[in-house]
Protein backbone atom coordinates (compact mmCIF):
# COMPACT_ATOMS: atom_id res chain seq x y z
CA UNK A 1 0.00 0.00 0.00
CA UNK A 2 1.48 3.48 -0.80
CA UNK A 3 1.05 6.69 1.47
CA UNK A 4 0.92 10.11 -0.84
CA UNK A 5 1.80 13.38 0.85
CA UNK A 6 0.50 16.66 -0.11
CA UNK A 7 2.28 19.40 -2.20
CA UNK A 8 2.74 22.70 -0.50
CA UNK A 9 5.00 25.28 -1.78
CA UNK A 10 6.87 22.86 -3.91
CA UNK A 11 7.35 20.37 -1.10
CA UNK A 12 5.88 16.97 -0.25
CA UNK A 13 5.07 17.18 3.34
CA UNK A 14 2.75 15.30 5.97
CA UNK A 15 -0.70 16.68 7.23
CA UNK A 16 -0.34 18.64 9.99
CA UNK A 17 -2.57 16.39 11.78
CA UNK A 18 -0.44 13.27 10.97
CA UNK A 19 -4.24 11.91 9.98
CA UNK A 20 -4.99 9.88 6.36
CA UNK A 21 -7.69 8.63 5.07
CA UNK A 22 -7.89 4.92 2.94
CA UNK A 23 -8.47 5.36 -0.80
CA UNK A 24 -9.99 2.24 -1.90
CA UNK A 25 -10.57 0.15 -4.95
CA UNK A 26 -14.21 -0.10 -5.86
CA UNK A 27 -13.15 -3.57 -8.31
CA UNK A 28 -12.72 -5.42 -4.94
CA UNK A 29 -12.95 -2.79 -2.22
CA UNK A 30 -9.49 -3.80 -0.91
CA UNK A 31 -7.74 -0.43 0.76
CA UNK A 32 -4.89 0.62 -2.51
CA UNK A 33 -3.38 4.12 -0.90
CA UNK A 34 -3.79 6.29 1.99
CA UNK A 35 -4.14 9.83 1.18
CA UNK A 36 -3.15 12.97 3.54
CA UNK A 37 -6.41 14.07 6.10
CA UNK A 38 -5.29 17.72 5.93
CA UNK A 39 -7.30 19.99 8.24
CA UNK A 40 -7.63 24.16 8.46
CA UNK A 41 -3.96 24.27 9.37
CA UNK A 42 -2.84 22.64 5.93
CA UNK A 43 -5.56 24.88 4.02
CA UNK A 44 -3.72 27.92 5.52
CA UNK A 45 -0.20 27.13 4.55
CA UNK A 46 -1.66 26.15 1.04
CA UNK A 47 -3.28 29.26 0.69
CA UNK A 48 -0.69 31.00 1.71
CA UNK A 49 1.87 29.81 -0.41
CA UNK A 50 -0.14 30.48 -3.52
CA UNK A 51 -0.55 34.18 -2.18
CA UNK A 52 2.95 34.69 -2.00
CA UNK A 53 3.99 32.99 -5.33
CA UNK A 54 1.12 35.18 -6.87
CA UNK A 55 2.68 38.30 -5.53
CA UNK A 56 6.11 38.03 -5.87
CA UNK A 57 8.73 35.99 -7.42
CA UNK A 58 9.34 34.37 -10.51
CA UNK A 59 5.72 33.32 -11.20
CA UNK A 60 4.87 36.99 -10.79
CA UNK A 61 7.82 38.50 -12.77
CA UNK A 62 7.25 35.94 -15.84
CA UNK A 63 5.78 37.19 -19.20
CA UNK A 64 2.34 35.51 -20.13
CA UNK A 65 4.16 33.53 -22.98
CA UNK A 66 6.28 32.00 -20.74
CA UNK A 67 3.67 31.24 -18.27
CA UNK A 68 2.63 29.37 -22.06
CA UNK A 69 5.03 27.59 -22.31
CA UNK A 70 4.94 25.89 -18.91
CA UNK A 71 1.74 24.83 -19.78
CA UNK A 72 2.57 23.05 -23.01
CA UNK A 73 5.49 21.43 -21.25
CA UNK A 74 2.91 20.46 -18.42
CA UNK A 75 0.87 18.76 -21.13
CA UNK A 76 3.61 16.73 -22.86
CA UNK A 77 4.77 15.42 -19.41
CA UNK A 78 0.57 14.46 -19.44
CA UNK A 79 0.99 12.65 -23.02
CA UNK A 80 4.20 11.07 -21.27
CA UNK A 81 2.63 9.69 -18.36
CA UNK A 82 -0.65 9.16 -19.65
CA UNK A 83 -0.68 4.95 -19.36
CA UNK A 84 0.38 5.57 -15.77
CA UNK A 85 -1.96 8.04 -14.51
CA UNK A 86 -5.04 6.35 -15.86
CA UNK A 87 -3.79 3.22 -14.03
CA UNK A 88 -4.43 5.39 -11.18
CA UNK A 89 -7.77 6.46 -11.87
CA UNK A 90 -8.58 2.99 -12.79
CA UNK A 91 -7.58 1.77 -9.06
CA UNK A 92 -9.04 4.97 -7.48
CA UNK A 93 -12.37 5.33 -9.19
CA UNK A 94 -12.85 1.62 -10.93
CA UNK A 95 -13.62 3.17 -14.40
CA UNK A 96 -12.39 1.21 -17.47
CA UNK A 97 -8.81 1.70 -18.73
CA UNK A 98 -9.64 2.05 -22.21
CA UNK A 99 -11.66 5.06 -21.24
CA UNK A 100 -9.35 6.52 -18.71
CA UNK A 101 -6.66 6.32 -21.02
CA UNK A 102 -8.59 7.86 -24.04
CA UNK A 103 -8.98 10.62 -21.44
CA UNK A 104 -5.81 10.99 -20.32
CA UNK A 105 -4.51 11.11 -24.06
CA UNK A 106 -6.84 13.75 -24.46
CA UNK A 107 -6.23 16.13 -20.99
CA UNK A 108 -2.57 17.47 -22.67
CA UNK A 109 -4.63 19.64 -24.92
CA UNK A 110 -5.96 21.69 -22.40
CA UNK A 111 -2.72 22.63 -20.99
CA UNK A 112 -1.60 23.03 -24.64
CA UNK A 113 -4.89 24.92 -25.66
CA UNK A 114 -4.48 27.81 -22.80
CA UNK A 115 -1.04 27.62 -23.10
CA UNK A 116 -1.26 28.84 -26.70
CA UNK A 117 -3.83 31.35 -25.39
CA UNK A 118 -1.70 32.72 -22.40
CA UNK A 119 -0.37 35.27 -24.19
CA UNK A 120 -3.16 36.35 -26.15
CA UNK A 121 -5.04 38.04 -23.17
CA UNK A 122 -5.24 41.88 -24.36
CA UNK A 123 -7.21 44.82 -23.04
CA UNK A 124 -8.52 48.03 -24.88
CA UNK A 125 -8.14 51.77 -25.31
CA UNK A 126 -11.46 53.28 -25.25
CA UNK A 127 -12.84 56.07 -27.28
CA UNK A 128 -13.90 58.52 -24.70
CA UNK A 129 -16.77 60.75 -24.54
CA UNK A 130 -14.00 63.07 -22.39
CA UNK A 131 -11.56 65.57 -23.49
CA UNK A 132 -7.95 65.40 -22.53
CA UNK A 133 -8.27 61.68 -21.10
CA UNK A 134 -6.84 58.82 -22.29
CA UNK A 135 -8.33 55.33 -20.99
CA UNK A 136 -7.08 51.60 -21.25
CA UNK A 137 -7.67 48.78 -19.99
CA UNK A 138 -5.96 45.95 -18.39
CA UNK A 139 -7.03 41.90 -17.42
CA UNK A 140 -5.11 41.18 -14.37
CA UNK A 141 -5.30 37.70 -12.72
CA UNK A 142 -8.35 37.19 -10.38
CA UNK A 143 -6.01 36.31 -7.57
CA UNK A 144 -5.57 33.01 -5.78
CA UNK A 145 -7.92 30.37 -6.84
CA UNK A 146 -9.28 27.20 -5.21
CA UNK A 147 -10.45 24.29 -7.31
CA UNK A 148 -12.50 21.27 -5.73
CA UNK A 149 -12.81 18.61 -8.01
CA UNK A 150 -15.22 15.36 -7.80
CA UNK A 151 -14.18 12.04 -7.61
CA UNK A 152 -15.89 10.94 -11.30
CA UNK A 153 -13.09 12.00 -13.62
CA UNK A 154 -10.47 14.18 -11.28
CA UNK A 155 -7.99 14.74 -13.85
CA UNK A 156 -9.92 15.63 -16.46
CA UNK A 157 -12.12 18.29 -14.34
CA UNK A 158 -8.87 19.71 -13.34
CA UNK A 159 -7.62 20.32 -15.91
CA UNK A 160 -10.65 22.27 -16.87
CA UNK A 161 -9.16 23.91 -14.21
CA UNK A 162 -6.05 24.61 -13.78
CA UNK A 163 -5.34 25.22 -17.25
CA UNK A 164 -7.20 28.58 -17.98
CA UNK A 165 -6.40 29.82 -14.56
CA UNK A 166 -2.45 29.08 -14.77
CA UNK A 167 -2.86 31.50 -18.42
CA UNK A 168 -4.59 33.93 -16.89
CA UNK A 169 -1.51 34.02 -13.78
CA UNK A 170 -3.24 32.84 -11.08
CA UNK A 171 -2.03 30.49 -8.45
CA UNK A 172 -4.18 27.61 -7.11
CA UNK A 173 -4.72 25.84 -4.50
CA UNK A 174 -6.50 22.43 -5.78
CA UNK A 175 -8.85 19.49 -3.66
CA UNK A 176 -9.59 16.72 -5.63
CA UNK A 177 -12.08 14.51 -3.82
CA UNK A 178 -11.55 12.72 -0.52
CA UNK A 179 -12.50 9.26 -2.70
CA UNK A 180 -10.56 9.85 -5.55
CA UNK A 181 -7.08 11.65 -4.61
CA UNK A 182 -4.15 9.78 -5.61
CA UNK A 183 -4.20 10.50 -9.57
CA UNK A 184 -4.10 14.25 -8.56
CA UNK A 185 -1.21 13.93 -6.07
CA UNK A 186 0.63 11.91 -8.91
CA UNK A 187 0.27 14.18 -11.35
CA UNK A 188 1.15 16.80 -8.66
CA UNK A 189 4.47 15.22 -9.68
CA UNK A 190 4.75 17.18 -12.71
CA UNK A 191 4.70 20.52 -11.42
CA UNK A 192 8.42 21.17 -10.89
CA UNK A 193 9.52 18.75 -13.59
CA UNK A 194 7.30 21.29 -16.02
CA UNK A 195 9.32 24.05 -14.47
CA UNK A 196 6.43 25.52 -12.15
CA UNK A 197 7.67 27.58 -9.27
CA UNK A 198 6.81 26.86 -6.17
CA UNK A 199 3.89 27.79 -4.68
CA UNK A 200 2.02 28.05 -8.15
CA UNK A 201 0.17 24.86 -7.76
CA UNK A 202 -0.51 23.18 -4.56
CA UNK A 203 -2.22 20.29 -3.57
CA UNK A 204 -4.11 19.70 -0.26
CA UNK A 205 -6.77 16.55 0.32
CA UNK A 206 -9.33 15.26 2.90
CA UNK A 207 -12.97 15.78 3.47
CA UNK A 208 -15.29 18.35 1.97
CA UNK A 209 -16.88 19.69 5.24
CA UNK A 210 -13.47 19.69 6.76
CA UNK A 211 -10.98 20.83 4.16
CA UNK A 212 -13.24 22.24 1.41
CA UNK A 213 -14.85 24.37 3.47
CA UNK A 214 -11.97 26.23 5.22
CA UNK A 215 -10.33 26.80 1.75
CA UNK A 216 -13.81 28.31 0.54
CA UNK A 217 -13.76 30.71 3.66
CA UNK A 218 -10.07 31.46 3.41
CA UNK A 219 -9.70 35.23 3.29
CA UNK A 220 -7.08 35.07 0.58
CA UNK A 221 -8.71 32.97 -1.84
CA UNK A 222 -10.30 35.26 -4.29
CA UNK A 223 -11.73 32.76 -6.70
CA UNK A 224 -13.78 29.34 -6.03
CA UNK A 225 -14.26 26.50 -9.09
CA UNK A 226 -16.11 23.83 -8.21
CA UNK A 227 -17.64 20.82 -9.99
CA UNK A 228 -19.56 18.48 -7.82
CA UNK A 229 -22.91 18.15 -7.11
CA UNK A 230 -25.81 20.89 -7.02
CA UNK A 231 -25.95 20.37 -2.80
CA UNK A 232 -22.44 21.27 -2.36
CA UNK A 233 -22.28 24.25 -4.94
CA UNK A 234 -25.06 25.79 -3.48
CA UNK A 235 -23.50 25.27 0.06
CA UNK A 236 -20.21 27.06 -1.36
CA UNK A 237 -22.04 29.62 -3.05
CA UNK A 238 -23.69 30.92 0.14
CA UNK A 239 -20.15 30.40 1.68
CA UNK A 240 -18.39 32.57 -0.78
CA UNK A 241 -21.32 34.88 -1.10
CA UNK A 242 -20.61 36.27 2.23
CA UNK A 243 -17.09 37.63 1.80
CA UNK A 244 -18.26 38.24 -1.77
CA UNK A 245 -15.87 35.51 -3.66
CA UNK A 246 -16.09 34.71 -7.22
CA UNK A 247 -17.24 31.64 -8.24
CA UNK A 248 -18.12 28.94 -11.16
CA UNK A 249 -20.26 26.28 -10.54
CA UNK A 250 -20.21 22.61 -13.23
CA UNK A 251 -22.84 21.34 -11.09
CA UNK A 252 -25.35 17.99 -11.97
CA UNK A 253 -27.59 17.03 -14.25
CA UNK A 254 -30.50 15.01 -15.71
CA UNK A 255 -30.27 15.21 -19.49
CA UNK A 256 -32.54 14.07 -21.43
CA UNK A 257 -31.61 12.20 -24.75
CA UNK A 258 -34.20 12.57 -27.45
CA UNK A 259 -35.46 9.85 -29.95
CA UNK A 260 -37.70 10.88 -32.87
CA UNK A 261 -39.45 8.87 -35.04
CA UNK A 262 -37.51 10.12 -38.19
CA UNK A 263 -33.79 9.44 -36.33
CA UNK A 264 -31.16 6.78 -37.69
CA UNK A 265 -32.85 4.20 -35.09
CA UNK A 266 -29.82 1.95 -35.05
CA UNK A 267 -27.49 4.79 -34.51
CA UNK A 268 -29.37 6.80 -31.49
CA UNK A 269 -29.77 3.41 -29.40
CA UNK A 270 -26.06 3.01 -29.56
CA UNK A 271 -25.87 7.00 -28.37
CA UNK A 272 -28.88 6.12 -25.84
CA UNK A 273 -26.61 2.78 -24.13
CA UNK A 274 -22.94 5.01 -24.25
CA UNK A 275 -25.01 8.22 -23.19
CA UNK A 276 -25.98 6.70 -19.75
CA UNK A 277 -23.95 3.24 -19.22
CA UNK A 278 -20.66 4.77 -20.09
CA UNK A 279 -18.58 5.21 -16.57
CA UNK A 280 -21.49 3.40 -15.33
CA UNK A 281 -23.44 6.30 -15.75
CA UNK A 282 -21.38 8.15 -13.58
CA UNK A 283 -20.96 11.60 -15.56
CA UNK A 284 -22.82 14.75 -15.07
CA UNK A 285 -23.55 14.10 -18.67
CA UNK A 286 -25.16 11.22 -18.33
CA UNK A 287 -28.36 10.93 -20.92
CA UNK A 288 -30.54 9.40 -17.93
CA UNK A 289 -33.61 10.26 -19.43
CA UNK A 290 -34.56 8.77 -22.94
CA UNK A 291 -37.12 10.54 -24.13
CA UNK A 292 -38.80 7.90 -27.15
CA UNK A 293 -41.40 9.18 -29.73
CA UNK A 294 -44.89 6.70 -29.26
CA UNK A 295 -44.71 5.58 -32.77
CA UNK A 296 -40.83 3.89 -32.35
CA UNK A 297 -41.46 3.40 -28.94
CA UNK A 298 -41.30 -0.47 -28.63
CA UNK A 299 -38.90 -0.45 -31.68
CA UNK A 300 -36.24 1.03 -29.58
CA UNK A 301 -37.19 -0.55 -25.86
CA UNK A 302 -36.85 -3.89 -27.83
CA UNK A 303 -33.14 -3.37 -29.08
CA UNK A 304 -31.91 -1.28 -26.42
CA UNK A 305 -32.72 -4.34 -24.07
CA UNK A 306 -31.17 -6.32 -26.69
CA UNK A 307 -27.66 -4.43 -26.64
CA UNK A 308 -27.59 -3.72 -22.32
CA UNK A 309 -28.26 -7.18 -21.68
CA UNK A 310 -25.01 -8.35 -23.12
CA UNK A 311 -23.27 -5.79 -21.41
CA UNK A 312 -19.96 -7.59 -19.72
CA UNK A 313 -19.53 -6.42 -16.21
CA UNK A 314 -15.67 -7.22 -14.92
CA UNK A 315 -12.47 -5.89 -14.28
CA UNK A 316 -12.29 -2.32 -15.45
CA UNK A 317 -8.63 -2.91 -16.65
CA UNK A 318 -9.57 -5.98 -18.70
CA UNK A 319 -10.10 -4.57 -22.51
CA UNK A 320 -13.12 -6.81 -23.22
CA UNK A 321 -14.94 -4.83 -19.85
CA UNK A 322 -18.16 -3.22 -20.66
CA UNK A 323 -19.04 -2.27 -17.25
CA UNK A 324 -17.17 -1.30 -14.42
CA UNK A 325 -18.06 -0.60 -10.85
CA UNK A 326 -19.71 2.69 -9.15
CA UNK A 327 -17.13 3.96 -7.63
CA UNK A 328 -17.90 4.66 -3.73
CA UNK A 329 -19.72 2.86 -1.20
CA UNK A 330 -22.04 5.45 -0.54
CA UNK A 331 -23.07 6.09 -4.05
CA UNK A 332 -23.47 2.41 -5.19
CA UNK A 333 -25.73 2.21 -2.03
CA UNK A 334 -27.72 5.80 -3.20
CA UNK A 335 -28.18 3.63 -6.51
CA UNK A 336 -30.10 0.96 -5.66
CA UNK A 337 -31.84 3.00 -2.80
CA UNK A 338 -33.03 5.34 -6.22
CA UNK A 339 -33.98 1.78 -8.52
CA UNK A 340 -36.59 0.33 -5.07
CA UNK A 341 -37.86 4.25 -5.03
CA UNK A 342 -38.46 4.23 -9.30
CA UNK A 343 -40.49 0.41 -8.46
CA UNK A 344 -41.94 2.04 -5.70
CA UNK A 345 -43.30 4.78 -7.81
CA UNK A 346 -44.79 2.68 -10.53
CA UNK A 347 -42.00 2.28 -12.96
CA UNK A 348 -41.73 -0.81 -15.01
CA UNK A 349 -38.09 -2.26 -14.60
CA UNK A 350 -36.89 -3.72 -17.62
CA UNK A 351 -33.85 -4.92 -17.40
CA UNK A 352 -30.89 -5.47 -14.27
CA UNK A 353 -31.89 -3.58 -10.62
CA UNK A 354 -29.79 -6.13 -8.56
CA UNK A 355 -26.66 -5.21 -8.10
CA UNK A 356 -23.92 -7.20 -10.01
CA UNK A 357 -22.36 -10.31 -9.39
CA UNK A 358 -20.95 -11.35 -12.00
CA UNK A 359 -18.06 -13.77 -11.73
CA UNK A 360 -14.91 -11.77 -10.34
CA UNK A 361 -17.05 -8.65 -9.34
CA UNK A 362 -18.28 -10.21 -6.04
CA UNK A 363 -16.30 -7.82 -3.64
CA UNK A 364 -16.76 -4.76 -6.07
CA UNK A 365 -19.52 -2.28 -5.34
CA UNK A 366 -21.39 -3.24 -9.54
CA UNK A 367 -25.07 -2.68 -10.13
CA UNK A 368 -26.04 -3.90 -13.23
CA UNK A 369 -27.00 -1.83 -16.25
CA UNK A 370 -31.04 -1.41 -15.41
CA UNK A 371 -33.98 0.26 -17.59
CA UNK A 372 -37.11 1.66 -16.33
CA UNK A 373 -40.11 1.80 -19.07
CA UNK A 374 -43.46 4.01 -18.64
CA UNK A 375 -41.17 6.36 -16.56
CA UNK A 376 -43.43 9.52 -16.17
CA UNK A 377 -41.75 12.98 -15.74
CA UNK A 378 -42.79 13.61 -12.41
CA UNK A 379 -41.45 10.83 -10.94
CA UNK A 380 -38.15 11.08 -8.59
CA UNK A 381 -36.33 8.95 -10.67
CA UNK A 382 -36.81 11.04 -13.76
CA UNK A 383 -36.11 13.92 -11.44
CA UNK A 384 -33.17 13.44 -9.33
CA UNK A 385 -30.00 12.74 -10.19
CA UNK A 386 -28.90 9.00 -9.31
CA UNK A 387 -24.92 9.01 -10.84
CA UNK A 388 -25.57 5.79 -11.73
CA UNK A 389 -26.10 2.77 -14.56
CA UNK A 390 -29.82 3.73 -14.63
CA UNK A 391 -31.63 4.56 -17.77
CA UNK A 392 -35.59 5.94 -17.42
CA UNK A 393 -37.55 5.66 -20.32
CA UNK A 394 -40.41 8.09 -21.15
CA UNK A 395 -42.81 8.00 -24.00
CA UNK A 396 -43.68 11.29 -25.66
CA UNK A 397 -46.18 12.51 -28.63
CA UNK A 398 -44.93 14.86 -30.58
CA UNK A 399 -42.22 17.63 -30.87
CA UNK A 400 -43.73 19.72 -28.91
CA UNK A 401 -44.86 17.02 -26.15
CA UNK A 402 -40.52 16.01 -26.00
CA UNK A 403 -39.69 19.55 -25.55
CA UNK A 404 -41.67 20.25 -22.62
CA UNK A 405 -41.00 16.96 -21.30
CA UNK A 406 -37.55 17.19 -21.67
CA UNK A 407 -37.07 20.88 -20.42
CA UNK A 408 -39.89 20.33 -17.26
CA UNK A 409 -37.07 19.71 -14.81
CA UNK A 410 -34.97 21.48 -12.61
CA UNK A 411 -31.00 20.93 -14.25
CA UNK A 412 -29.88 21.93 -17.92
CA UNK A 413 -26.56 20.75 -18.40
CA UNK A 414 -26.94 18.38 -21.37
CA UNK A 415 -29.60 17.31 -23.93
CA UNK A 416 -29.52 15.37 -27.09
CA UNK A 417 -32.02 14.80 -30.01
CA UNK A 418 -31.83 12.25 -33.07
CA UNK A 419 -33.29 13.37 -35.97
CA UNK A 420 -32.78 13.50 -39.93
CA UNK A 421 -35.26 16.69 -39.89
CA UNK A 422 -32.54 19.30 -40.25
CA UNK A 423 -35.15 21.39 -39.47
CA UNK A 424 -36.34 20.01 -36.26
CA UNK A 425 -32.72 19.41 -34.90
CA UNK A 426 -31.84 23.70 -35.29
CA UNK A 427 -35.57 24.20 -33.64
CA UNK A 428 -34.18 21.54 -31.02
CA UNK A 429 -31.41 23.62 -30.58
CA UNK A 430 -32.76 26.54 -29.44
CA UNK A 431 -35.62 25.22 -27.42
CA UNK A 432 -33.58 23.00 -25.10
CA UNK A 433 -32.39 24.74 -22.19
CA UNK A 434 -29.32 23.17 -21.60
CA UNK A 435 -26.13 24.33 -21.90
CA UNK A 436 -24.74 21.68 -24.31
CA UNK A 437 -27.11 20.22 -27.11
CA UNK A 438 -25.88 17.46 -29.00
CA UNK A 439 -27.88 16.24 -31.90
CA UNK A 440 -27.34 12.76 -33.46
CA UNK A 441 -24.28 12.32 -31.01
CA UNK A 442 -24.28 12.15 -27.30
CA UNK A 443 -20.95 13.33 -25.22
CA UNK A 444 -18.99 15.19 -27.28
CA UNK A 445 -16.62 17.41 -25.59
CA UNK A 446 -13.47 19.53 -26.71
CA UNK A 447 -11.25 22.24 -24.87
CA UNK A 448 -12.65 24.24 -27.53
CA UNK A 449 -16.30 24.50 -26.71
CA UNK A 450 -17.95 25.66 -23.72
CA UNK A 451 -19.25 24.06 -21.34
CA UNK A 452 -21.50 24.54 -18.30
CA UNK A 453 -25.10 24.33 -17.09
CA UNK A 454 -28.46 26.40 -17.31
CA UNK A 455 -30.76 26.19 -14.05
CA UNK A 456 -29.62 24.54 -11.34
CA UNK A 457 -26.37 22.81 -13.68
CA UNK A 458 -24.26 25.56 -13.04
CA UNK A 459 -23.09 28.97 -13.43
CA UNK A 460 -20.23 30.20 -15.70
CA UNK A 461 -18.39 27.94 -18.54
CA UNK A 462 -15.29 26.27 -18.61
CA UNK A 463 -13.24 25.58 -21.77
CA UNK A 464 -13.78 27.56 -25.24
CA UNK A 465 -11.72 30.81 -25.32
CA UNK A 466 -14.05 32.97 -22.56
CA UNK A 467 -13.50 30.27 -19.89
CA UNK A 468 -9.86 32.24 -19.39
CA UNK A 469 -12.48 35.02 -18.39
CA UNK A 470 -13.29 33.92 -15.26
CA UNK A 471 -9.88 34.17 -14.00
CA UNK A 472 -8.75 37.48 -14.60
CA UNK A 473 -10.63 41.00 -13.49
CA UNK A 474 -10.73 44.04 -15.73
CA UNK A 475 -9.06 47.46 -14.65
CA UNK A 476 -9.57 50.77 -16.14
CA UNK A 477 -6.65 52.84 -16.10
CA UNK A 478 -7.43 56.94 -16.24
CA UNK A 479 -4.53 59.19 -17.61
CA UNK A 480 -5.04 62.99 -17.66
CA UNK A 481 -2.68 63.97 -20.34
P1 LIG B 1 -19.73 16.40 -4.06
O1 LIG B 1 -20.46 17.68 -4.20
O2 LIG B 1 -20.10 15.48 -2.98
O3 LIG B 1 -18.17 16.67 -3.85
C1 LIG B 1 -17.41 17.41 -4.79
C2 LIG B 1 -16.19 17.99 -4.08
O4 LIG B 1 -16.65 18.94 -3.12
C3 LIG B 1 -15.35 16.97 -3.33
O5 LIG B 1 -13.99 17.31 -3.48
C4 LIG B 1 -15.80 17.18 -1.89
O6 LIG B 1 -14.82 16.83 -0.94
C5 LIG B 1 -16.04 18.68 -1.87
N1 LIG B 1 -16.94 19.16 -0.83
C6 LIG B 1 -17.94 18.49 -0.22
N2 LIG B 1 -18.53 19.27 0.71
C7 LIG B 1 -17.90 20.47 0.66
C8 LIG B 1 -18.06 21.70 1.37
N3 LIG B 1 -18.98 21.86 2.30
N4 LIG B 1 -17.25 22.73 1.06
C9 LIG B 1 -16.31 22.60 0.10
N5 LIG B 1 -16.11 21.45 -0.59
C10 LIG B 1 -16.88 20.40 -0.31
O7 LIG B 1 -19.80 15.70 -5.49
P2 LIG B 1 -19.26 14.25 -5.88
O8 LIG B 1 -20.20 13.25 -5.30
O9 LIG B 1 -17.80 14.15 -5.62
O10 LIG B 1 -19.42 14.27 -7.48
C11 LIG B 1 -20.59 13.94 -8.13
C12 LIG B 1 -21.33 15.19 -8.56
O11 LIG B 1 -20.49 15.99 -9.39
C13 LIG B 1 -22.56 14.89 -9.39
O12 LIG B 1 -23.63 15.71 -8.97
C14 LIG B 1 -22.13 15.27 -10.79
O13 LIG B 1 -23.17 15.61 -11.66
C15 LIG B 1 -21.24 16.43 -10.54
N6 LIG B 1 -20.34 16.66 -11.67
C16 LIG B 1 -20.54 17.76 -12.46
C17 LIG B 1 -19.74 17.97 -13.58
C18 LIG B 1 -19.93 19.18 -14.45
O14 LIG B 1 -19.01 19.51 -15.20
N7 LIG B 1 -21.07 19.85 -14.42
C19 LIG B 1 -18.73 17.07 -13.90
C20 LIG B 1 -18.57 15.96 -13.08
C21 LIG B 1 -19.37 15.76 -11.97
Amino acid sequence: MRRFQLLINGEWVNPIGDAWIESKNPFNGEVWAEIPRCTANDVDKAVNAAHVALTKGAWAEMTASQRGMLLHRLGTLIARDATKLAEIEVQDNGKLFAEMSAQLNYIPQWYYYYGGLADKIQGSTLPLDKKGYFCFTRNEPIGVVAAITPWNSPLLLAAWKIAPALAAGCTIVIKPSEFTSVSTLEFARLFEEAGFPPGVINVITGFGSEVGSALVEHPLVSKITFTGSDTTGKLINQQAAAHLKHTSMELGGKSPNIIFEDADIKQAIYGAVSGIFAASGQTCIAGSRLLVQESVYDEVVDKLLEIARTAKMGNPMDSTTQVGPVTTLPQYQKVLDYIEIAKKDGATLLLGGLPGRAPGCEKGWFVEPTIFGDVKNHMRIAQEEVFGPVLSIIKFKDEEDAVAIANDVRFGLAAAAWTKDIGRALRMSEKLKAGTVWINTYRAISYMAPFGGYKDSGLGRENGQDAIKEYLQVKSVWINS
